[in-house]
Parts: structure tokens; C-alpha cells; sequence
């Protein structure tokens, strides 16, 4: 989204000097027809069609407004035009010559270093065909005053371009940075600082942006630590947390990566298998139970029961998109393993005869 907006931002900045440029032209070239200098009447050729091309392409680019014109071939281009109307018109003047060169070329460095203020490239192409007809019309001793006079703008110019660069760069990176910190903040947001997993809000995010699972069967499993509020109640909440904790990574370790595993609640987990067989679900479940249990994070009730740190797990397929209606037989099914004697794995009773 920053990047579009930079985009658009750079794409505005060359429409407003494309247009300064044919503006300038279109209003130079009437100037010089109504008003010429040294009131020689010279509708030439050149003129004629620098008014013609300005306007058109004006016209033109207010209707396409997304196309682009390629500025350095269109700044020669007119350039060029100047040139030939000076070169002509030059022929004409009878008064003094030199002057009339100096006010001619100082006229298109006008256009040029207003429309193309940090663009040396267009300026310089722009400059350059007047420049050169002005230096070969003109007597030895102006040489030195039209060197001059191009070279302060261009030099004024091109220190432009460098700050202009300095400052667009300066820019983007603050773009990217906000932009990179934008995603952390997103990712921190969808994360459980505890543990590690996915919230449920992450949860959420990466079941929406699933690749569409066509083929092939998904298991949802709720998982809930047994008598943790016994743990809680002997070993203090703290120790309750690096239990949590490392029971997560348990939990994760046992999986495919490419499973989801999301902290769904207190010490409730959930996990989605995607492309799985029922066989291969039950047994990495399984795996998930077994390396639970060989944690053997210490649990004692009391003096005579001491037992370790289990879950219980429900299981239930996934079918279509209802995650919802999966996560309830889950839940259905979760209850009945912790009625069974908790440390236990069950598949939801209506997938069962699967
Ligand atoms: P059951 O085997 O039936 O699941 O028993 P239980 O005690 O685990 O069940 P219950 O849901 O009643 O208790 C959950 C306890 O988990 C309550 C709370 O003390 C503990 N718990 C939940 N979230 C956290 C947590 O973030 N940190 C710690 N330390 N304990 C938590
Ligand atoms: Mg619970
Ligand atoms: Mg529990």
C-alpha cells in the first residue's frame, strides 16, 4: 500500500512538470508571436508547430492521465524546435545580433530550469540545442557570458537532483521502516507473547488465508492440560507459566510444520492437521500426547499423589469450511477423554465408524 502511494506520488510529481513544460512552451511560442523581439515578424515553421504539439499534448494528456510521455525525448524535441525558430528568425534581426542571441538562449533556460528544476538530464537536453546555435551564431567575445549563463542554472540544477534524490531516498526508507514495523506490529498481535503460538486472532488470520484445501481429509484437535489448576494451586503461577511453556513447544515439536498450532484459550491448544489420513492424525496425535507426557513435568496433589504434567486431546475431522462446527465436536469429545481418565486421545464419536 506505501509502495502504490509512493508510486502515485511520483507519478503526480512528473505529470505537474510534464504539463509546467508544455504550458511554458505553449505560452513562449504564442509570446513570440504576438509580441516577437525586435518586432520582427516571424511565424516560422517551428513556432507553428511548438504551439501545435504543446497544446495537443497538453489536450492530450489531461484526457490520459495513467499514460506516460518520455521527458527526455520530448525536452530535445522542443528544445530542437527553439533552436531552429532562433536559428531562423536569427537571419531576420538586424539590430543587435548578439544580443538578441543572449536574450534568445537565456528565454529557453527559462523554460527549461522552471519546468525541470531537479532534472538535469531534461534540462540539459532542453538547453542543449539553443545553447549550441547561440555559441556558433554568436562572436568569440559573447562565448564566455553564454557558457555562463548555462552553466550557473545547470550547476544550480544538478545540486537540485542530489538533494531531491538525498530527500526521496530519505523518504522510502522511512516508508519501508514504518511499513516493516506496521508487519511486526501485525505479526505481534497475532502471536501469544507466552508461548509462542498463535492467538486465536492469528488463529483466525491463518485459517482465512489457507490455500484451498481440495483434496484429502483435516483433523481439528482441541488440547487441554489436565488438572492445571491443581498445578497452578501447588506450584504458584509462575511455575505454572514455564509449565505452559513447555508444554508448547511439545506441542509444536511433535507436529509438521505445517500444521497449526494455536494457543486457544488458558492452557487449551488447538491444532489443524491439513492433508492428513485419519491413521496418521491418531498417531501424531498421539505423538503429541506421548512427548507431553515425557516431559514429566512433576504434578503431586499432595503427599500421596504425584503423578506428571498430561493432556487430554479431542479429535474431530474438518468438514467444508466449518471450522465452527468441527471445534464443537472437538470440544464434545475433549470432555468425554477427560471423563475417561484424562492423558487420553478421542476422535469425536460421529467420525468414529471413519
Ligand atoms: P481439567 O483436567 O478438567 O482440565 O482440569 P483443570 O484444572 O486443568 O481445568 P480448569 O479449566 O478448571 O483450570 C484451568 C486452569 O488453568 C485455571 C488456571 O489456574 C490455569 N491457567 C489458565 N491460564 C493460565 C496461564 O496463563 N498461566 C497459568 N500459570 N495458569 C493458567
Ligand atoms: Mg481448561
Ligand atoms: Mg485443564
Amino acid at each position: 500500500m506505501t509502495a502504490q502511494s509512493w508510486r502515485s506520488l511520483r507519478h503526480k510529481k512528473y505529470q505537474l512538470s510534464l504539463r509546467l513544460f508544455l504550458f511554458l512552451n505553449t505560452f513562449s511560442a504564442l509570446f513570440s508571436m504576438l509580441n516577437p523581439l525586435y518586432s520582427v515578424q516571424a511565424l516560422s515553421l517551428p513556432i507553428i508547430i511548438i504551439l501545435t504539439f504543446s497544446l495537443s499534448l497538453l489536450a492530450w494528456h489531461w484526457k490520459n492521465k495513467a499514460r506516460t510521455i518520455n521527458i527526455p525525448l520530448i525536452s530535445l524535441f522542443f528544445g530542437g524546435l527553439w533552436a531552429w525558430h532562433i536559428a531562423g528568425k536569427f537571419s531576420l534581426v538586424t539590430g543587435d545580433q548578439p544580443l538578441y542571441l543572449l536574450v534568445a538562449l537565456l528565454s529557453v533556460l527559462f523554460i527549461g530550469s522552471l519546468a525541470f528544476a531537479s532534472d538535469i538530464k531534461a534540462f540539459t537536453l532542453h538547453s542543449l540545442p539553443t545553447f549550441i546555435i547561440c555559441l556558433s551564431l554568436s562572436p568569440h567575445d559573447q562565448w564566455l557570458r553564454m557558457i555562463y549563463s548555462v552553466a550557473l542554472p545547470m550547476a544550480g540544477i544538478a545540486i537540485h537532483q542530489v538533494i531531491q534524490k538525498r530527500n526521496d531516498l530519505f523518504a522510502q526508507q522511512l516508508l519501508y521502516r514504518l511499513q516493516e514495523e506496521r508487519e511486526t506490529l501485525n505479526d505481534l498481535s497475532m502471536m501469544d507473547p507466552l508461548t509462542g503460538l498463535y492467538n486465536r486472532r492469528g488463529l483466525q488470520n491463518r485459517i482465512e488465508n489457507l490455500p484451498a484445501v481440495k483434496s484429502g481429509e483435516h483433523f481439528v484437535l482441541l488440547l487441554d492440560i489436565d488438572h492445571f489448576k491443581a498445578y497452578n494451586d501447588h506450584y504458584g503461577h509462575m511455575m505454572g507459566d514455564q509449565a505452559l511453556i513447555r508444554v508448547s513447544a511439545a506441542i509444536r515439536n511433535a507436529v509438521r510444520s505445517r500444521d497449526i498450532v494455536a494457543r486457544f484459550g488458558g492452557e487449551e491448544f488447538m491444532v489443524l492437521f491439513t492433508n492428513i489420513t485419519l491413521e496418521q492424525a491418531r498417531q501424531r496425535a498421539e505423538r503429541i500426547r506421548q512427548q507431553v507426557y515425557d516431559l514429566e513435568i512433576p504434578h503431586m496433589f499432595n503427599e500421596s499423589v504425584a503423578t506428571t504434567v498430561t493432556i487430554s486431546i479431542g479429535m474431530a475431522i474438518l468438514e467444508g469450511e466449518n471450522i465452527e462446527a468441527a471445534l464443537e465436536k472437538a470440544d464434545k469429545a475433549l470432555y468425554e477423554a477427560k471423563h475417561l481418565g484424562r492423558n487420553t486421545i478421542l476422535l469425536s464419536p460421529e467420525h468414529q465408524a471413519i
